[in-house]
């Protein structure tokens, strides 16, 4: 059997393993240290956003993210419903209430339209949602400016999950920096990674500041331990953020490979009627193509489905994915309310992500290449 292709590996630049030796050498093995300091001041450089706060995971990210714009019990959260699980989750960790909005066509990202008519019937029901979790799939920015102008004018905050859009931007603005909190991911197949970690950003020190605290167990400032809040361990650890700091060296390097790899597809697969692409809709728009994604309409494709597409690259040992299941069709969140335009279920019944990793090697894209042929016929 031939080396498995992966969908997205961690792909080390060089200098990781530096950063974590050094606090080796200072003993630093700890939560919190210099490694943390500095991969916190480069993530805030690199976004242009004027503070982060590093974390255990993405989840944690959102999770304080809810916290400190005071979402609680009973509480209504809008959020995308073309999303991975984990930003849902977290609204319910806190008793709140997801409301789902559905995707638009252009972006794949929450419509901001059906957005709109969600809020509006939410309030004449008397429940104002507290935040919205606008998500940016794959690298895809969402329709922000939109999103923005919708948000401000009924006063609501947006949490921006851009787990998977570090290196994304709109209008020159990068992702994570739109809302007043963006939640960053660092997990094993991102981007890039810490084995696992996330980020809080935000241009409100309060904000920050709150969040390290919270995500520290919530020590009041006093000698002995004193505690009036409910805290959490969910700060980062010196280690894992010794690997950040190695990983913020190469970003701009990885975003521009995985970017040639979409490129590469859309030109391997040009010809092929059936097939489209998530595309950036103009050129204010502008993905780090984590994954490349692709619709397959077996109507023009002489039958052959993103199902046979999958199963044709698993058996040449080859690692693809669905597309997010949305929301509003898991067992878990039945109950919840779902604003619909269709978009989300028509994507998850059509889509595939294909590998994308950006330390793939040109032999791997020939196998790739090879497998598509043969499955797609040309
Ligand atoms: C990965 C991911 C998360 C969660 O991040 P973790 O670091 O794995 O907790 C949240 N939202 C989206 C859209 C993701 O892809």
């Amino acid at each position: 059997m031939q080396n498995r292709i992966w969908l997205s590996s961690p792909h080390m630049g060089g200098r990781e393993m530096a950063y974590v030796q050094e606090a080796y050498d200072m003993n630093w093995v700890a939560p919190l240290g210099q490694n943390v300091d500095e991969f916190e001041k480069s993530i805030a450089a690199y976004t242009h956003s004027a503070y982060a706060s590093a974390l255990s995971a993405g989840t944690a990210a959102l999770h304080l993210a809810l916290i400190l714009l005071g979402v609680g019990r009973g509480d209504e959260v809008i959020a995308q419903d073309f999303t991975f699980s984990a930003t849902i989750n977290p609204i319910c960790y806190l008793g709140a209430k997801p409301v789902f909005v559905d995707s638009e066509i252009d972006t794949w990202n929450i419509c901001p339209v059906a957005l709109k008519e969600a809020i509006e019937d939410r309030i004449s029901n008397g429940n104002k949602p507290k935040a919205i979790i606008p998500v940016h799939l794959y690298g895809m920015p969402a329709k922000m400016k939109e999103i923005h102008d919708i948000a401000d004018f009924y006063s609501i905050p947006i949490i921006e999950d851009a787990a998977e859009a570090l290196g994304s931007s709109l209008k020159s603005k990068m992702m994570g920096t739109w809302g007043k909190l963006g939640v960053l991911s660092f997990n094993g197949n991102k981007i890039i990674t810490t084995s696992g970690g996330g980020a809080l950003i935000s241009d409100d020190l309060n904000l920050i500041e709150k969040s390290r605290f919270l995500a520290t167990q919530a020590r009041d400032n006093a000698l002995h331990y004193q505690h009036s809040e409910i805290g959490y361990n969910y700060r980062m650890s010196n280690i894992v953020a010794g690997i950040g700091r190695g990983q913020m060296e190469v970003l701009n390097d990885r975003v521009a490979r995985r970017r040639e790899i979409n490129a590469w597809y859309k030109s391997l697969l040009k010809d092929v009627a059936g097939i489209r692409f998530q595309m950036e809709p103009n050129a204010n728009f502008y993905s780090n193509y984590w994954l490349t994604a692709i619709i397959v309409d077996p109507k023009i494709t002489g039958g052959i489905t993103k199902d046979d597409i999958y199963l044709a690259l698993e058996k040449e040992n080859i690692e693809s994915r669905p597309l997010w299941k949305p929301m509003h069709s898991q067992p878990v969140f039945f109950d919840f309310p779902f604003y619909k335009t269709g978009v989300s279920s028509y994507l998850f019944e059509h889509g595939l992500c294909l590998p994308s990793g950006s330390n793939m090697t040109d032999e791997d894209l020939a196998r790739i290449a090879k497998t598509l042929k043969a499955v797609l016929n040309f």
